[in-house]
């Protein structure tokens, strides 16, 4: 799973969310945070915490 500029990642344990600036080109794309990889915010998901 590549990440692109613009998608945010968040760490369940500590909170921690981050941004991509600049996109990678990995094929699996592991960014860990507190020893779990991070998960994907999509926008779907924040507009349903909107509301
Ligand atoms: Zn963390």
């Amino acid at each position: 799973m590549a990440n692109k500029k613009g998608d945010r990642y968040e760490c369940d344990e500590c909170g921690l969310v981050i941004l991509v600036e600049n996109p990678c080109t990995c094929e699996s794309c592991e960014i860990v945070c507190c020893g779990e990889p991070m998960n994907s915010i999509s926008e779907k998901t924040e507009n349903q915490n909107k509301q």
